[in-house]
């Protein structure tokens, strides 16, 4: 932490703390300790309490750089910026607080994990008080090869952006936006990104009216995924082995039916499984109803659901009718499948 109170109950930062002297917890009222040395900035921390809304037991040193460079970077636009402020009603400390324009908004710089329920409620709270947020990423959150829940939680969605997420590298002292985020099966997650050290330019930049469209596949993407996916049947294990099964008691094979299931683009990145599995579930329903997909509708949207991750800050419903839709408009394509 970087406030602390003093005996007279008045805030301190840390870099104004003399050792020696005693601070509490804004929060929990608990006597912290003061830490400094080479490698950290000077900071406060509990000596245990785990329970404490305030609490961040082992703050790195991103996490400590990061909220001080963040709050600088608003100061400098006229902002007026609250580096962990405690706001009382909610028992919730954002690392940021800031005032610009009678508006309030929050910054939340996550470096540590976190899970989905802590990061829900915390949202709430916030939503609850009509305070807008932004949750910014740090290093341990960077996009891999794939998504993780861990990383997941934390995507929002705009007209514009697509699906999105917000980075702050310490070491460049840069925001970093991804947006248009866009998963296929197989492949590496796609992104645009965006790169600024002016927050008022991220803003400015969320905002353009951006014409996005789902991104194609190559052709080499695609004879990649198709690789992998005949690879997967050939060693026939665990899901894909359940899936190969479904399909023989119809007397069908599954890596034949591959057409339908690698996709010509990629699409929203909220599986987190592959999407052949929850399309080879609602293809073999369509098969066996022979084509008749009005009343597997509902099958559909709750075969997305058990393959999707938890995105809190998404309203996904909209996301799985279109998935479908897409889906729906393929199987038409090959009508002559269904009537065999
Ligand atoms: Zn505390």
């Amino acid at each position: 932490m970087l406030q602390a109170c003093n005996l007279d109950g008045e805030p301190i930062a840390a870099y104004q703390a003399e050792s020696g002297e005693s601070y509490y917890c804004p929060a929990c009222h608990a006597e912290l300790i003061l830490k400094s040395g080479a490698h950290k900035i000077t900071h406060f921390a509990h000596r245990n309490n785990p329970e404490c809304a305030a609490h961040s037991e082992g703050e790195t040193s991103e996490h400590l750089t990061g909220k001080l460079q963040l709050a600088q970077l608003l100061k400098v636009q006229g902002k007026t910026v609250i580096v962990e402020y405690y706001i009382e009603v909610l028992k919730q400390r954002p690392d940021l607080f800031v005032r610009h324009q009678q508006q309030n908004f929050v910054l939340e710089f996550q470096c540590a994990p976190l899970s989905v329920e802590k990061m829900k409620q915390r949202s709430e709270g916030y939503r609850r008080l009509g305070i807008a947020f932004l949750w910014i990423l740090g290093e341990r959150h960077r996009l891999q090869l794939g998504i993780t829940q861990q990383i997941a939680q934390f995507i929002r969605w705009l007209p514009n952006l697509g699906f999105y997420l917000v980075y702050y590298s310490v070491k460049r002292k840069k925001l970093e936006l991804y947006y248009h985020l866009e998963q296929a099966d197989y492949l590496p997650v796609a992104s645009l990104s965006f790169t600024t050290a002016n927050f008022q330019e991220l803003i400015t930049f969320m905002k353009k009216p951006l014409r996005l469209v789902p991104q194609k596949l190559t052709s080499r993407q695609r004879s990649q995924q198709i690789l992998k996916f005949q690879r997967d049947c050939f060693y026939s294990q665990g899901k894909i082995r359940e899936l190969q099964q479904d399909w023989y008691q119809e007397g069908l094979v599954l890596q034949q039916l591959e057409f339908f299931f690698m996709q010509q683009s990629y699409s929203a990145p909220l599986y987190g499984v592959k999407q052949l599995y929850w399309k080879s579930k609602y293809l073999l329903a369509v098969y066996r109803e022979k084509g008749k997909l009005a009343k597997l509708h509902q099958l559909g949207i709750r075969l997305q659901q058990q393959s999707s991750f938890s995105l809190p800050l998404v309203k996904l419903e909209h996301v799985w009718e279109e998935q479908l839709v897409d889906f729906n408009g393929i199987l038409k394509k090959y009508h002559w499948f269904f009537r065999v």
